[in-house]
């Protein structure tokens, strides 16, 4: 991806452990590399096709003034973040702190923390079969909607499917989500569990323990192999209520671990071919 490069720009500010780093301040370095496609403004030559790098320039001086951080590492993803949330061609961006004249008493240039951030793309199954199944669906997609990290790009229309496994229980109402992201995988199922949690906890009061669920299905074309997490959903393939919904959004999407898009997928599911 094409880069738009921000070197050196040098900024006041009161960050730091000491005490005396928040009083009397120092200087701070700050450099950020922008990824964007920059091919519309290559060619129309407008300044309105591209990001602004003089306004993205006074957003990191005016962040960097403005707030007070005691560790480098959290004013480069206050910066990283800003950037990412105020400038919306920018998918990715790289940022450099530098703090030359930290108080470390040894000849050393300076001492910098280099981050990069970039938004993701990925996709959820959710289900529900307990009281106001729709209502719950909703709840969750504003939910997702009110997390800051997090933008929801499209929602499948809803579908009704019989339980699976567990048939003594009624009918579920499913459906996928697009979401870009600036949180990491394990940054998201914190959001997804605690957006169970809180539905749930309505859930308890009013209809019993299980009206919503929330799976990542896909992020990017990420493989994550945990105990807690496993990307993608280890049952996606196998289920139609996942595949059916998905494939409404995203039927081209490929599941990095067979190769296979969504669309396939859900044909040989059908064909009686993925079990
Ligand atoms: P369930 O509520 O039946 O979907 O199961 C939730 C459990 O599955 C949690 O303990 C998660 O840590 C775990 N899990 C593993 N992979 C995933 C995933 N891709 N999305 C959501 N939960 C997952």
């Amino acid at each position: 991806m094409d880069k738009i490069c921000i070197k050196g720009l040098e900024v006041f500010g009161k960050h730091g452990v000491l005490p005396e780093e928040n009083a009397l301040g120092q200087k701070f370095v700050i450099s950020a590399t922008l990824f964007c496609d920059t091919r519309r403004a290559g060619k129309s030559d407008r300044l309105e096709d591209s990001v602004n790098y003089a306004q993205v320039s006074e957003l990191l001086k005016a962040e960097t003034e403005s707030h007070v951080f005691r560790l480098l590492e959290a004013l480069a993803w206050h910066l990283a973040k800003e950037v990412l949330l105020h400038f919306e061609m920018v998918q990715g961006v790289t940022v450099q702190v530098e703090k030359p004249w930290a108080p470390v008493h040894l000849p050393l240039d300076t001492v910098s923390v280099q981050i990069h951030r970039e938004w993701h793309q990925a996709y959820l199954g959710v289900g529900s079969n307990l009281g106001d199944r729709e209502g719950q669906i909703h709840a969750a997609v504003e939910y997702l909607r009110q997390d800051e990290l997090t933008r929801v790009v499209q929602v499948s229309k809803l579908i009704e499917t019989e339980p699976v496994g567990y048939t003594e229980q009624d009918d579920f109402l499913n459906g996928a989500i697009e979401i870009s992201t600036l949180r990491s995988p394990e940054e998201l199922l914190e959001l997804t569990q605690g957006i169970e949690g809180k539905l749930k906890r309505e859930r308890k009061i009013h209809w019993g323990p299980r009206t919503i669920d929330l799976d990542i299905l896909l992020y990017g074309r990420e493989v994550v192999q945990r105990e807690n997490l496993c990307i993608p959903h280890i049952e996606m393939e196998r289920r139609m209520f996942v595949l059916e919904p998905l494939c409404q959004i995203a039927p081209y999407a490929v599941h990095p671990l067979s190769g296979r898009r969504v669309q396939e997928l859900r044909q040989a599911l059908l064909d009686g071919k993925n079990v």
